[in-house]
């Protein structure tokens, strides 16, 4: 027999044999599977297996894209396969991670901003470590931003930035930034409810009254940015915008990220979450286009006044029926946050400090 012939057998069936182990392997006590209950999130579903809803909810998804309608939904009845983390990486309930053999506790850190239920940032990476983000929901105080109707409740537009701002900050935390939450409402923290209820005591950091005049209440902002980022001067910062639209009742928007069209840096942060955006869509949404852009667009008073380099995001229509779906579902806020969370991080890892803006 011919010498090269049957070495190549032989090489070919050793990697038949190592890549036969390494899938049997992989699957071999990962995968537990649970049935959805009315009523139930894929948060809620997760968290009531003891694995941390925040960091597999992308595995959770890829693992059960068929039983998910608009890959978010559960379907009751049906059963999900759970991601299960390595030993090692599991977070148990408040900052005691349990390990085969000992018990390494985890130095989680509390901000009651985020309210009882969520009050624990736990480390995550150090990826963001001395990087500055000031986060801005629109709205808030006394102006409620645009209103829209569900289920015969009124819904407005700053409480429901302010959930996605609060998601966003927590995630931007347990990756070690220094987060400045701008608009602060000291007793709402994040809700998972569909209908957040809404009220008028928003201020502005650290404690200031929210003015309703518009222009006052939009320089009052600006001047807030404006101070701390000359605090921190020489350190890494960004500014992020969170507003949910309200054009013309009927349309569909995705979501829309604007820049300073003379910042260099600015237009790398929303293009990196617009990027992320676009790569979540195809993942999870195939069969969706993804309609959302970006764009500068000056004209946007916070846009034009605020040094630090920023993205203005505006997240659906609050009076589409579509968007208000997506907007309603604190799974789907969690979501929304995540994803900025992880443009965010991209481009972080690209950045520089830059000069004003
Ligand atoms: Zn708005």
């Amino acid at each position: 027999m011919n010498y090269s012939f049957s070495y190549r057998l032989k090489v070919a069936g050793l990697l038949i044999v190592a890549i036969g182990f390494a899938i049997s392997s992989f699957s071999q006590d990962t995968v537990q599977t649970v049935v959805a209950e009315k009523g139930d999130g894929i948060l809620s579903l997760l968290r009531k297996q003891g694995v941390n809803p925040y960091e597999h909810y992308d595995d959770f998804v890829s693992m059960n894209i068929e039983n998910l309608r608009d890959s978010i939904h559960l379907y009751a009845g049906r059963t999900y396969r759970i991601p299960v983390a390595d030993l090692d990486t599991v977070k148990v309930v408040d900052s005691i991670q349990r390990k085969t053999k000992e018990i390494k506790k985890i130095e989680g850190k509390r901000y009651a901003i985020f309210g009882k239920d969520h009050e624990m940032v736990l480390p995550n990476s150090e990826k963001l470590k001395g990087a500055v983000y000031y986060l801005v929901s629109g709205h808030g105080g006394p102006d409620p931003g645009a209103m829209a109707t569900y289920g015969g409740k009124s819904i407005a537009e700053d409480e429901y930035a302010y959930d996605i701002t609060l998601r966003l900050a927590k995630e931007l935390l347990s990756h070690g930034a220094t987060v400045y939450i701008i608009i602060r409402d000291e007793n709402d923290g994040i809700r998972d409810e569909r209908i957040l209820e809404i009220d008028h005591d928003e201020v502005a950091y650290p404690n200031k009254t929210i003015p309703l005049n518009q222009v006052a209440r939009l320089r009052q902002r600006v001047d807030i940015v404006n101070k701390l980022y000359k605090k921190n001067r020489g350190k890494y910062q960004r500014l992020i915008v969170t507003h949910i639209d309200s054009r013309s009742v009927g349309q569909n928007i995705d979501v829309f990220f604007y820049h300073h069209e003379k910042s260099k840096n600015g237009k790398k942060l929303a293009e990196s979450i617009h990027k992320t955006f676009q790569k979540k869509y195809k993942k999870y949404q195939p069969n969706r286009t993804y309609s959302g852009t970006f764009e500068d667009r000056t004209s946007l008073y916070l846009v034009k006044k605020t040094h630090p380099a920023m993205t203005f995001i505006e997240v659906g229509n609050i009076r589409n029926k579509k968007d208000q779906r997506r907007i309603l579902e604190p799974d789907n806020r969690q979501a929304l946050a995540k994803w900025i969370s992880e443009g965010i991080l991209l481009d972080h890892k690209l950045g520089e400090i830059g000069p004003i803006r």
